[in-house]
């Protein structure tokens, strides 16, 4: 075979030089945002003023939602709903997720319950959630894993027929929809991420997005150390106010958001036509009724089929320049924050077990060049070519 075709892991010429990155935010030219730096400066209002106001009302009517509230991040965002409505007892969530999501029970003293996933959607399976709900279960905390909706309308349903409490973790939902419905309307709140991997970028920020309006209230004092103005604090609130200029770039970006959702749909029907011939190959299953945001594109690893294990797949692909991340791998009942949860959850979530361990996340980001996807999909090619020298290397070279 042609040394061209060879993968750089065995001596070839890497596709990528310098690598290309897992993501790169999407910002806008910053003569863009001049004006309003000026505005900022000169004026001296820096925090939640006229910028966070308006970044507010352009994704609550963006959303359909009557409150959108500021603030300084999704964790920050998260904890202050959790907080505000004084849950205790359990919350069910998912261990395939981000860390945070965990954390925000973690800091609430509300018991983390976790629930196993669905092997297509990678979200929360509803039935579970379902069986998982006991007297002590105060809420549930979805995540829409990648931008794909967590089975929205079947957790409300859920939720309404127990009484508790239902929030997602949307930190990357912004620009999905479910039935016609944006992501940011279900449930009784649901809280975006506006930090430098997201879709809409803020620098770093959050949104809450609900149509409780006493809720709404809350935050907005919480975000504020919960001081409604006469320091005489409501409940221990914090500081988790947006900056204006994080406002001011949020809002530039948002104005990006349809675009870049489309694109990314794009960027990964060009991966899944390019990937979708290998054996042992599979994608995140997106349901017919709802559009995602591909704020991540997973793909699962099936060692026996395709001839190498994901993380043997990662080595090689680093080797030719392509920067993978294992989103989420290791689960949080494996991580050292949950230790206390090991041995409760050992076995007991099989297919969050399974998609982390053969999930690999390949390079995406809204303004990545077509080209490179295709790039990205010859590099997997070669190596699942080159398999059987591949593993001799790689066992040689521990
Ligand atoms: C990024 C992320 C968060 C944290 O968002 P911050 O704005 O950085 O606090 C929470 N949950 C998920 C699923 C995320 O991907």
């Amino acid at each position: 075979m042609a040394n061209s075709t060879l993968p750089a892991l065995l001596g070839g010429k890497p596709l990528f030089d310098p690598p290309i990155p897992i993501t790169r935010p999407t910002l806008p030219p910053p003569e863009e945002l001049l004006d309003s730096l000026q505005e900022i400066l000169s004026t001296g209002m820096l925090t939640t003023g006229k910028y966070v106001r308006e970044l507010e009302a352009r994704v609550a009517e963006y959303l359909g939602v009557p409150y959108a509230v500021a603030v300084s991040s999704c964790t920050s965002g998260l904890m202050l709903v959790l907080r505000a409505y004084g849950l205790v007892g359990e919350v069910l969530l998912p261990s395939f997720t981000f860390p945070v999501t965990g954390h925000v029970a973690l800091w609430n003293q509300l018991e983390p319950h976790f629930v196993d996933i669905d092997p297509q959607t990678f979200n929360m399976d509803p039935h579970l959630v379902e069986q998982a709900l006991g007297p002590k279960t105060a809420a549930i905390l979805g995540v829409h894993i990648y931008g794909n909706p967590s089975y929205p309308t079947e957790l409300e349903e859920i939720a309404r027929r127990h009484g508790v409490k239902l929030v997602f973790d949307a930190a990357h939902g912004l620009g999905a929809t479910y039935r016609g419905r944006k992501v940011g309307s279900f449930g009784d709140a649901e809280v975006f991420s506006l930090s430098p991997t997201k879709l809409v970028v803020a620098g770093e920020g959050g949104i809450v997005a609900t149509r409780d309006e006493e809720l709404a209230r809350l935050i907005r004092i919480g975000r504020d150390y919960a001081n409604p103005g006469n320091y005489d604090t409501e409940y221990a609130g914090m500081n988790a106010r947006m900056p204006e200029m994080n406002a001011a770039l949020g809002l530039k970006t948002l104005e990006m958001l349809d675009e870049n959702v489309k694109r990314r749909n794009r960027l990964v029907g060009l991966y899944r036509d390019g990937l979708g011939q290998l054996p042992g190959l599979r994608f995140q299953v997106i349901d017919e009724e709802a559009d995602t945001t591909y704020k991540d594109f997973g793909m699962l690893t099936d060692s026996g089929a395709f001839g190498l294990s994901r993380d043997e797949l990662a080595v090689a692909l680093e080797a030719e320049g392509v920067i993978t991340r294992k989103y989420y791998s290791p689960p949080l009942h494996r991580q050292r924050a949950y230790a206390a949860y090991k041995e409760r959850y050992d076995g007991r979530l099989p297919v969050t077990e399974e998609v982390a361990g053969q999930v690999l996340c390949l390079p995406l980001f809204s303004h990545m060049e077509m080209g490179s996807v295709e790039a990205i999909c010859e590099a997997v090619t070669r190596v699942h070519h080159h398999q059987e020298r591949v593993r001799e290397y790689l066992a040689q070279n521990k």
